[in-house]
């Protein structure tokens, strides 16, 4: 339970012994209904209908949910959902739900806002608010699945607003609380960062099997420095150096995400450069297209652009992925979070 900043726990805080604890003067059987509901239907307490009412009321009072929702907005044929939800304290952010054919996977926010300041990106045009609680990260979790019922959530990538390495101790607590408490392999859990380098360093020892996304956009310090800042205090052969320990204490998988914008890092020399970091490492290189947003000048590649420059990078030896745009009608593609 995380309690320092609202002084009172909301829906997703408590672990089942602190819920046990909450409701002892309750049967004992109903704190194992409440957990059911909370984890396996996914349910509000107005909807633990099988609870009496007195308790229902009650539980409303002594959990309230930590997110209200402030819009939501489906696109892409109704295959993606963004929420805008507000916090306890006003603040706000953002949960994209993707739901593909043999999968649906929820993008969750780890900050409001963020201190980063990549220029590309509407979360850092918008500044830093706060980080949020791992209680926070969670009920967005619970939101989305909650949206697919019966269909089961299958992944989750910290891949929304923030950068979730900044908030280390409550994204991992998030990453472990799901892997126990709602039954999500950290297999199937991803975690994006600009290349905190002591944060990347921390989480290869954690023995969590989450899959690491650095977002590269730039493969020499001088662009770097330009697309994301962070790079000015963790330069690339720091990032790159990290990346090696993270390959050889987890074996796990490793992304290179890659913002192509246009005439800036799509060039040949570009995707040469990229090969000879991605390469040895075993990268998988996931690019896509620069998603618009109205304080950046720059456009994204054409599709021509990209063909080419992933076709460069197969050639030398690299797997490449061109990550489909979703929820670009709704503004909830990357780099479009913001309330
Ligand atoms: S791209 Fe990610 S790290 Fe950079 S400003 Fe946006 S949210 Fe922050």
């Amino acid at each position: 339970m995380d309690e320092e900043l609202f002084g009172s726990p909301s829906l997703y805080a408590l672990s089942f012994q602190e819920l046990e604890e909450l409701m002892k003067d309750e049967s004992r059987y109903r704190s194992r209904q409440v957990w059911g509901h909370l984890y396996s239907k996914m349910d509000l307490p107005e909807e633990m209908t099988d609870l009496p009412l007195s308790l229902r009321a009650r539980l409303k009072v002594l959990l309230p949910p930590a997110l209200a929702e402030v819009a939501r907005v489906d696109s892409d044929a109704g295959e993606t959902t963004k929420w805008s939800w507000e916090l306890r304290d006003g603040a706000r952010i953002e949960t994209v739900l993707m739901r593909y054919r043999d999968r649906a996977t929820v993008c969750v926010s780890t900050q409001a806002g963020c201190a980063m300041g990549c220029p590309f990106c509407a979360t850092g045009q918008g500044g830093f608010k706060r980080n949020l609680l791992c209680e926070e990260i969670l009920e967005q979790v619970a939101r989305a699945w909650r949206d697919l019922r019966p269909e089961r959530l299958t992944n989750v990538v910290f891949m929304g607003m923030g950068e979730p390495l900044a908030n280390y101790s409550r994204v991992v607590e998030s990453i472990r609380r799901l892997r126990d408490d709602f039954h999500l392999s950290p297999r199937r859990q991803s975690i994006s960062t600009v290349g905190i380098v002591p944060g990347i360093l921390r989480l290869a020892t954690e023995g969590l099997p989450v899959t690491l996304a650095v977002s590269l956009h730039a493969a020499n310090d001088e662009l770097r420095n330009r697309l994301v800042p962070m790079n000015k205090r963790y330069p690339l052969a720091s990032v790159i150096n990290a990346c090696e320990r993270w390959v050889e204490e987890t074996g796990r998988r490793l992304t290179f995400e890659w913002a192509m914008i246009d005439g800036v890092n799509d060039r040949p020399q570009d995707a040469s450069e990229l090969a000879t970091l991605a390469k040895p490492l075993g990268a998988h290189v996931n690019c896509i297209s620069l998603n618009p947003t109205p304080g950046f000048g720059l456009s994204p590649s054409p599709p021509r652009a990209i063909k080419i420059f992933c076709e460069k990078l197969r050639s030398l030896g690299v797997n490449v992925t061109v990550r489909s745009t979703r929820g670009a009608g709704g503004h909830a593609a990357c780099g479009q979070l913001s309330v």
